[in-house]
């Protein structure tokens, strides 16, 4: 019998993997701003036409790209983030799988304007569906400029799983929220259609929760701060009274990276066990830095379920701070609900 097996060309192996890392619109505009904060950005603008379906531009200031690299990064597996597997132990960049380019550019058009800061002249790049249109020089600002035009244009499936332009843009703005809560010392802008959804200045953890939650819930923050040796953990809880019976003020984010995790969801209900009104969910915006040999962010190619070495020992620590914040502020059981 004849051979049957052969290797997927690039094209098709990246679309496949695209699959994994972009979901929706909203993925894309993740990995892209992840990729400006891993370049240095103080100014992210993100300009979105249609809940990304015809345009998602990213613009940062960050450090740019020579000409090569921009050809280069669109590469499966190029990353400069990263030169050996061990580097993952020690990772602080967002990104080092070197994979959401050159999934972006599998499954739609990318016009890419770089610079490096002491050049004069920049590289435009116009890929689709992983093959390289154009590159050229361009005269253009420093920093990198991204456009996504005709998302999925060749995979009708996910097109058309897509949901509705507002429920695709929520997804959005929850990445949005997400990044700018984990820094709040980036200004960040969102666009949709012309008309500004956030306009955020460089400033603090309190004040860009306030510009992004509304002035009522400053007067909810509780700071909580704790240092061991294994952990530090830092932010804000909202008071009892004020927690809703919806979800959407629960952030965790470990060294800056955005993430789910219900069993320290789980030290921090219990925390607030019987002095929160019923079915209600407390705010709380709360960060964990710790060595990044002790968590393994690869466990998802999106990266939002993190493994925590000492999982249980942090959730001891997580549940006495937050026991701790409630004290400080004097909140114990006997809270009265109507006041
Ligand atoms: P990763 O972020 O995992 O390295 P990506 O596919 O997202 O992989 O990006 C590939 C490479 O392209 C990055 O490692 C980086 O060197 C470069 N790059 C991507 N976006 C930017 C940007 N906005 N500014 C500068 N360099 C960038
Ligand atoms: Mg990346």
């Amino acid at each position: 019998m004849a051979d049957i097996i052969q290797l997927l060309p690039d094209s098709v192996a990246n679309q496949i993997a695209a699959g994994e890392v972009i979901q929706r619109p909203a993925s894309v505009v993740k990995e892209l701003v992840e990729n400006a904060i891993d370049a240095g950005a103080t100014q992210i603008k993100v300009n979105i036409k249609d809940a990304g379906r015809t345009l998602i531009q990213i613009i940062d200031n960050g450090s740019g790209m020579s000409d090569t690299d921009a050809r280069m990064a669109f590469e499966r597996h190029s990353t400069s983030k990263i030169k050996s597997a061990n580097d993952i132990f020690a990772i602080r960049t967002m990104g080092f799988r070197g994979e959401a380019l050159a999934s972006i550019a599998a499954i739609a058009d990318v016009e890419l304007r770089t610079k490096e800061h002491d050049h004069d002249l920049g590289t435009f790049i116009h890929i689709s569906g992983s093959n390289i249109i154009t590159q050229e020089p361009v005269s253009c600002d420093n920093g990198t400029n991204f456009q996504i035009k005709n998302l999925f244009f060749n995979v009708p499936a996910r097109r058309k799983f897509l949901k509705s332009n507002p429920a695709e843009l929520k997804h959005i703005i929850n990445e949005i929220q997400r990044i700018a809560l984990a820094n709040p010392e980036i200004s960040l802008s969102l666009h949709h259609n012309g008309s500004a959804i956030y306009e955020l200045a460089s400033s603090n953890k309190r004040v860009r929760i306030v510009s992004i939650f509304g002035k009522n819930i400053n007067q909810s923050l509780i700071p909580i701060d704790t240092e061991t040796t294994l952990v530090k953990i830092s932010g804000f809880i909202g008071q009892p009274k004020f927690a809703r019976k919806t979800f959407g003020e629960q952030f965790f984010f470990v060294n800056k990276r955005y993430m789910k995790h219900p069993f320290f969801h789980r030290a921090i209900m219990q925390a607030y066990e019987k002095i929160l009104p019923p079915d209600a969910i407390p705010s709380y915006f709360i960060s964990f830095d710790l060595d990044p040999a002790d968590i393994d962010v690869n466990i998802h190619p999106t990266k939002t379920e993190i493994k925590f070495e000492n999982e249980s020992a942090i959730w001891q620590i997580l549940q006495a701070s937050v026991r701790e914040a409630l004290g400080k502020f004097n909140i114990v059981p006997s809270i009265d609900f109507d006041q």
